[in-house]
């Protein structure tokens, strides 16, 4: 037997000592088996990431296998692209293309030759056939099934050639598929660890038998999918709902090689919040959206098993994906499909980035500086300025006070609502201040000799003085708010203004009630 997968099993063995898992179970195997077609969206992460807890909550192997047998549909880098996604969550395969394994290759367009040899083998007993019609006698076949309102399917017409009709096609080189004789009597029970009993019936979704192998020398998704699962010893099976219907075709193979099935459980689908199934073509379904946004990965993988269950807590809300591993158990996956509710992920993102602030702030600090510079490199004018506000004590006070409850993301920092921390706002001129005020010179010198003296510099004490000097002044308290809240900041809405000038500091916001000033100069 392979080291590596020796290894496994006997880091298993352990863990069956000394947590009396039930030792005649061989360790456990899964994997996530997607089609590089694409991005992988929210849905295929949650796959993963349950095939992970399991692995990992049972000292078992999390396998990735690249499905690639339609090549028709691939697209170009995606494999490499899955992998960094992965690894980016967490998820990250104990055996797979990049990881390797004893039961490689790991890409299903690199087997060829193992589904080619066990196809032989079912020809050879009588178990599957060459189908030699053509794709226009098939359409034909489609066409009067629709007439007819039936299933559309094969009629097993190449089930009957005899040796030498074989032979004679074979020798003209005529192109065939390779069908499994389907048992149409035997209805597949299938004890679902996850929807329970489950009885599939054969003639269902399709009628006659279906193609293992076709023309261009490629498996079909079920034969290699059985195959794979077969050789690469994986355990459990844990997939979408949307390939339960597959299953009865699953154990149909199984029998005819004579192998025990893996035991499945099918995961109910993540819709969106209305409702709608998650399309791949809808940008916010893709994780990839979510990294670019900011979000972090332990949030998103709490987002995503939110509505799937599966754990022995309520929510995995603020857990991490090691702490999220022992409170794994299937039998808790849920069977209704979830919706996504964005303000949970905000929320989530949240308790991570304040469990950040709390343990490695430095990191914060430099992310920080590093998107401000990014994003307003160019509306810098002043140097002293710019040395203050990229100076770690600013940065760290801007984090101390918005990570409380002002923002979801680091990102949200850079949204216009807080444009007004990083840059100058664009001087109003006397007109416009006399829209707020008619006296606003008077008001605005009173309030920066005022501020001069304010101390502590704090959201508390500024409102309480702004009050006062407001009652002095006798104008409406919100016009005085709404022009000093458009000196500071350039915008209409935000935080307080006491906290706005508190996040500013005394020197930047009297500066800025200067910069004012200088506009209503005669
Ligand atoms: N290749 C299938 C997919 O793209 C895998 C289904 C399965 O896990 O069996 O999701």
């Amino acid at each position: 037997m392979a080291l590596r997968y020796r290894l496994t099993c006997l880091k298993h063995i352990i863990s069956v000592r000394l947590f009396s898992h039930d030792a005649t179970q061989p360790c456990v195997r899964v994997r996530f088996a997607p089609s590089p077609t694409g991005m992988l969206h929210l849905g295929g992460l949650r796959t993963a990431l349950y095939n992970y807890l399991m692995a990992k909550s049972k000292s078992g192997a999390f396998i990735l296998r690249i499905e690639d047998t339609d090549q028709t549909r691939l697209v170009p880098g995606a494999v490499d692209k899955l992998i960094n996604i992965l690894e980016w969550a967490g998820v990250v395969p104990d055996e797979g293309p990049k990881y390797g394994g004893e039961f490689g290759p790991y890409i299903q367009s690199h087997r060829l030759h193992i589904y080619d040899e066990n196809a032989t083998n079912l020809i050879k007993n009588g178990l599957a056939y060459r189908c030699f019609c053509t794709p226009h006698r098939l359409e034909l076949l489609r066409k009067e099934a629709m007439r007819r309102r039936e299933n559309p399917g094969y009629d097993n017409r190449c089930r009957h050639l005899t040796s030498d009709q074989i032979e004679e096609k074979l020798a003209q080189n005529t192109p065939y598929v390779i069908r499994f004789k389907v048992v149409s009597a035997l209805k597949e029970p299938l004890e679902d660890l996850v929807f329970g009993s489950v009885t599939f019936d054969p003639s269902e979704a399709e009628r006659g038998d279906f193609v293992l192998v076709k023309s261009d020398k490629y498996p079909t998704y079920h034969f290699a999918n059985v195959v794979d699962d077969h050789y690469m010893k994986i355990t459990h099976v844990l997939r979408g709902i949307e390939w339960q219907s597959s299953t009865g075709k699953h154990l149909q193979i199984y029998r005819a090689f004579g192998w025990t099935p893996p035991k499945f459980a099918h995961l109910p689908l993540i819709m969106n919040s209305d409702g709608t199934k998650l399309s791949k073509r809808q940008g916010d379904s893709h994780v990839e959206y979510y990294r670019e946004m900011g979000y972090y990965p332990e949030a998103v993988l709490n987002y995503i098993t939110r509505m799937g269950g599966g754990f022995t807590v309520e929510s995995t809300e603020g857990l991490t994906l090691e702490e999220m591993i022992p409170k794994f158990q299937m039998e808790r996956i849920n069977r209704n499909n979830g919706r996504l509710d964005i303000k949970r992920l905000h929320v989530m993102n949240q308790i991570h980035l304040q469990s950040r602030w709390k343990t490695g702030p430095q990191d914060l600090i430099s992310k920080l500086k590093e998107l401000v510079k990014e994003k307003y490199k160019d509306r810098f004018t002043d140097e002293n300025q710019l040395s203050h506000i990229l100076s770690d004590e600013f940065l760290k006070s801007v984090l101390e006070w918005s990570t409380e409850h002002r923002i979801f993301r680091l990102e949200d920092l850079l949204t216009t609502e807080f444009e007004f921390i990083w840059i100058l706002p664009d001087s109003l001129n006397r007109k416009q201040l006399e829209t707020f005020i008619l006296d606003v010179k008077d008001i605005l010198i009173k309030t920066t000799d005022t501020l001069t003296t304010t101390k502590p510099f704090d959201e508390m004490t500024i409102a309480e003085t702004l009050k006062s000097l407001n009652k002095e002044t006798k104008s409406s308290f919100p016009k005085y708010m709404s022009l000093l809240r458009r000196v500071i900041s350039g915008q209409k809405q935000g935080p307080s203004v006491g906290e706005m000038m508190q996040i500013l500091g005394k020197s930047e916001t009297l500066r800025r009630l200067q910069q004012a000033l200088q506009t209503l100069q005669p």
